[in-house]
C-alpha cells in the first residue's frame, strides 16, 4: 500500500514556484471564445507540448474535484489507464484506482477511507495554502506530491520522483554510521546508540558493554594477506550477529575491535554467558579463501548502571577489563572490577606508543653478566630489554612487557631482541653465551625455530652460544605445541633455561618432560636465604640444585645482591650466579669492560 507522509523535501526548480495563472488565464480566455479558433488551437498545442515535456507529473482539478488536465508523466507515475486521464474524470475515481493498484484492495472499507481522505484533502485546499507530502509506492519509488490550491477552488498537483534523491541521502547517512567492510555500526554510531541506551535506562534496567579484541588477527593479516584479513573480519561480524538477540547492538569500533551492547543484562553472570558464547563462536575455525583460519577473542565487560552511567566511563572500564583479559593469557573475558580510569588510559597510551617502537629504534638491550661459580668467569650475558620512550624516558620491561604481551606486540619485539642479541654477541671478544627471554606468545605461531635459526644465520653466532629462557607459564599452555618447538630449538644446538623457577605452578614433572639445560632459581628464594624465619628458602635451593644435577641440568641463582646470598648459592652447589652483587644490566658498549675484568667478591663470598 502506498504510504503518505508530510514531506521534508521542499519542491524545487520548476515546481509550485511557477505561477501558472497567466497561461491558465490565456487558456481559459481562448476556450471561452474571446480569441480566434486558430489561436486557441495554437495555445492548446503549446500547452500540451509544455505539459508533456515536463520532468514532473502535473494534474489540475476544478472546484468540483474533476480533472481539467494532466500530463503524461502524471499518468506514468500513477500508472493510470487512458480512461482516467480524460478531462472531467472525478478525482475520487483516480484515487480509487490508485488505492486498488497499490494495495490490491477495493472493498467498502477502502472506499470509506478514500472518502474521508478526499474530504480532508479538499478541506486543506480550501485553506488556500500549498503543501506537500511524500508517497512511498509499492514498487519502491518515492514520490513527492505538491499541491497548490487554485483561486477558483480547484488545485494543481505536481509529482516528482525523488527515489534516487532519497536513496542517495539514505546511503550517505548509512555510510556515515556504518563500517562498509562488515556492515556493522561504526564507532560513531555505536557511541550514539550507547548514549541512547543510557538515556532510556529505567530504574530497574541495565545492560552490559562488551569490548572485544581479536587475538592473533595481526598475524593472520601479516601472514595470509589483507584479503584474508578482511574476509576474516566479515566472518567474525557475521558470527557476532548470529549470537546476539534482537535488541542487542554490535559494532566494529576499530581494526580488530568490536563492541556489543547487551540490553537487559544486569548481572556479571548474564554478561559472562554471552561473552562465553562470543569467544566460542569466534574461536571456531573460519574457512576463508581456501584457508582454515584460527583467531581468538578477549573480552572486557562493564555493567551499567553498576559501573557508571556515563558512556565514556563505561567504555574505559570495559577497556581496562579487556586489558586484564589479554594479560591473563587471552581467549578469556573479564568483568571490570575496580582500578582507575587513569590506569586504563595510561596503559592505552603506552600501548599506542609501543606500536612502532621497534621500527623507530626505541628499543635497546642491556646485558647482565652471569658468572660461572667454579671458574669465577663470565659464562654469559642475559639480554634484558629497555624502551626509550620519547617522552617518559627509559622504561623497564616490567612496565611494558605485559602491555606488549596483552597486545601481541611482543612477537615482533621478541624477534627483534633475538636478532639484536645474536648480532651483538657475535662481536664479543670471548666465546660466552647470550641469553634471550622468550614470551609464551612467541610460541603461538609455531615458527619460532625459524625465527631463531634466521637470527643465528644472519649474525653468524654459533647455536651453542645462544640460550633461551622460558617461564613456567608457557608449560601450562598445551595449545602452542610447546614441547615440539622446544625440541626443535634444542636440536638446533641451543640451550634452554627455565626462568623464575618456583614462582608459578612449579611442577617437578615439567623438568622431566621438557628438554631443559638449566634452571634459574627465582630471586624471591635467593633474597630470603638469610632471613631467620625462611630457612625453607635455603632448603628449596638445595633441593632444586640436587634434583637438577640428578637430571643433568645446571642451576643459576638469580638476583644475588649480597655476599651472604652468593655464599649460600655456592654452598648449595649452584653452577652459576647472577645479580646486582656482581653487576647490574649494562648497555652493549660496556660488555667488553666486564669481559676483561675479573669479578670482585666471588672469592670473598666463598
Ligand atoms: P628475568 O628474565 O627474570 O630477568 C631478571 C630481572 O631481574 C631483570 O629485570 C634484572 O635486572 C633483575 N635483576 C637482576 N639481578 C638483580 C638483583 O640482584 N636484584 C634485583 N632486585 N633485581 C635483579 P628487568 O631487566 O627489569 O626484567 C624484568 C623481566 O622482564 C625479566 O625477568 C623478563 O621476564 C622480562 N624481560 C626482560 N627483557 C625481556 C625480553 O627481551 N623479552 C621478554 N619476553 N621478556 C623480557
Ligand atoms: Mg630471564
Ligand atoms: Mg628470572
Amino acid at each position: 500500500m502506498a504510504t503518505e507522509e508530510p514531506s521534508k523535501y521542499a519542491p524545487s526548480g520548476a515546481g509550485l514556484s511557477v505561477d501558472l495563472s497567466p497561461s491558465l488565464r490565456a487558456f481559459e480566455a481562448a476556450r471561452n471564445g474571446k480569441r480566434g479558433k486558430k489561436e486557441f488551437a495554437q495555445l492548446n498545442r503549446w500547452f500540451e507540448i509544455a505539459l508533456n515535456n515536463m520532468g514532473r507529473g502535473l494534474s489540475m482539478f476544478d472546484a468540483d474535484q474533476r480533472l481539467i488536465v494532466c500530463n503524461k508523466r502524471y499518468r506514468d507515475i500513477f500508472s493510470l489507464p487512458e480512461s482516467l486521464t480524460q478531462p472531467g474524470t472525478p478525482f475520487a475515481d483516480i484515487v480509487r484506482y490508485h488505492v486498488k493498484h497499490e494495495s490490491g484492495r477495493d472493498g467498502p472499507e477502502e472506499m470509506a477511507g478514500q472518502k474521508k481522505w478526499i474530504a480532508a484533502h479538499v478541506a486543506e485546499m480550501a485553506l488556500g495554502k500549498s503543501f506537500s507530502s511524500t508517497r512511498h509506492l509499492q514498487d519502491g519509488r518515492t514520490i513527492l506530491v505538491s499541491n497548490q490550491p487554485l483561486p477558483d477552488g480547484g488545485w494543481v498537483d505536481l509529482l516528482e520522483d525523488i527515489t534516487e534523491k532519497c536513496e542517495a541521502e539514505h546511503k550517505i547517512s548509512w555510510l556515515a554510521r556504518h563500517d562498509t567492510l562488515t556492515e556493522l555500526a561504526n564507532r560513531f554510531h555505536f557511541r550514539e546508540q550507547l548514549n541512547e541506551t543510557l538515556a532510556a535506562l529505567g530504574p530497574d534496567d541495565g545492560f552490559a558493554l562488551h569490548a572485544i579484541d581479536l587475538d592473533r588477527f595481526k598475524e593472520v593479516n601479516d601472514t595470509l594477506g589483507h584479503p584474508v584479513g578482511d574476509a576474516l573480519l566479515k566472518s567474525v561480524a557475521r558470527r557476532l550477529r548470529e549470537v546476539l538477540r534482537g535488541p542487542d547492538i554490535v559494532a566494529r569500533v576499530g581494526g580488530d575491535e568490536f563492541s556489543i551492547i547487551q540490553r537487559g543484562a544486569k548481572t556479571a553472570e548474564q554478561a559472562a554467558h554471552l561473552a562465553n558464547r562470543v569467544i566460542r563462536t569466534i574461536t571456531q575455525p573460519h574457512y576463508i579463501l581456501g584457508h582454515s583460519v584460527n583467531v581468538g577473542a578477549s573480552i572486557g565487560i562493564s555493567l551499567a548502571p553498576e559501573h557508571g552511567s556515563d558512556a565514556e566511563e563505561l567504555i574505559k572500564q570495559a577497556d581496562i577489563a579487556l586489558y586484564e583479559a589479554k594479560a591473563s593469557g587471552r581467549g578469556v573475558y573479564r568483568v571490570y572490577c575496580g582500578g582507575t580510569a587513569e590506569e586504563g588510559g595510561r596503559r592505552r597510551s603506552l600501548e599506542l606508543d609501543l606500536r612502532g617502537a621497534v621500527d623507530r629504534g626505541e628499543l635497546e638491550l642491556y646485558y647482565q653478566p652471569i658468572y660461572d661459580a667454579r671458574t669465577q668467569e663470565i659464562a654469559g650475558f642475559e639480554a634484558l630489554m629497555r624502551w626509550h620512550h620519547p617522552v617518559l624516558g627509559m622504561i623497564g620491561p616490567s612496565d611494558f612487557i605485559p602491555i606488549a604481551e596483552a597486545t601481541g606486540l611482543i612477537v615482533e619485539m621478541g624477534a627483534w631482541a633475538l636478532k639484536e642479541a645474536c648480532r651483538e654477541a657475535a662481536r664479543w671478544s670471548r666465546d660466552v653465551k647470550v641469553t634471550v627471554n622468550l614470551s609464551p606468545l612467541q610460541f603461538e605461531r609455531g615458527d619460532l625455530h625459524l625465527v631463531v635459526a634466521e637470527a643465528l644465520e644472519r649474525s653468524g653466532l654459533p647455536a651453542r652460544r645462544l640460550e633461551l629462557e622460558i617461564t613456567e607459564g608457557l608449560l601450562l599452555r598445551d595449545d602452542f605445541c610447546t614441547n615440539e618447538t622446544l625440541h626443535k630449538l634444542h636440536n638446533l644446538g641451543i640451550s634452554i633455561a627455565l626462568d623464575d623457577f618456583g614462582t608459578a605452578y612449579a611442577s617437578l614433572s615439567y623438568l622431566r618432560s621438557f628438554p631443559f639445560d638449566k634452571i634459574k632459581i627465582d630471586r624471591t628464594f635467593v633474597r630470603e636465604v638469610n632471613h631467620p624465619e625462611r630457612e625453607d628458602c635455603v632448603a628449596i635451593i638445595n633441593a632444586v640444585t640436587g634434583l637438577a644435577h640428578q637430571l643433568e641440568m645446571k642451576t643459576v641463582a638469580e638476583g644475588v645482591e649480597t655476599a651472604d646470598q652468593v655464599a649460600t648459592a655456592l654452598k648449595a652447589g649452584c653452577d652459576e650466579v647472577q645479580g646486582f652483587y656482581f653487576s647490574e644490566p649494562v648497555p652493549a658498549r660496556d660488555v667488553e669492560d666486564l669481559l676483561t675484568q675479573h669479578p670482585q667478591g666471588m672469592a670473598a663470598a666463598r
